[in-house]
């Protein structure tokens, strides 16, 4: 799978990123304004992780799940850098493999 594209978005009247989901929701993290990220899990079951330390609080996330849901899918993962605001931000996203 490719990188998701990426663009920015507002959510709750700060700056995020959202993606083209599949589905009829527009999913949007935006980090907090000391940079600690945000995250947004859609209803598809695909997750993206706005902000520093994307890809830490991502992966302890999905850990967490498997260690406790029952029927938890396997991900597709990747990291990516995207400019958000003029400055670069660290972007993490898993998505379910159907
Ligand atoms: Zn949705
Ligand atoms: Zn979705």
């Amino acid at each position: 799978m490719q990188t998701p594209v990426f663009r920015p978005e507002p959510k709750d009247g700060r700056e995020g990123l959202t993606y083209v989901c599949g589905c009829p929701c527009v999913p949007t993290a935006a980090p907090a304004e000391d940079g600690a990220p945000g995250m947004e899990h859609c209803c598809c079951g695909k997750v993206h992780v706005v902000g520093n330390g994307a890809e830490a609080v991502l992966s302890a996330y999905l850990a967490d799940r498997k260690a406790t849901r029952k029927r938890e899918p396997d991900y597709e993962r990747g990291t990516a850098e995207v400019a958000l605001g003029g400055r670069p931000v660290e972007v993490a996203w898993a998505f379910p493999i159907e």
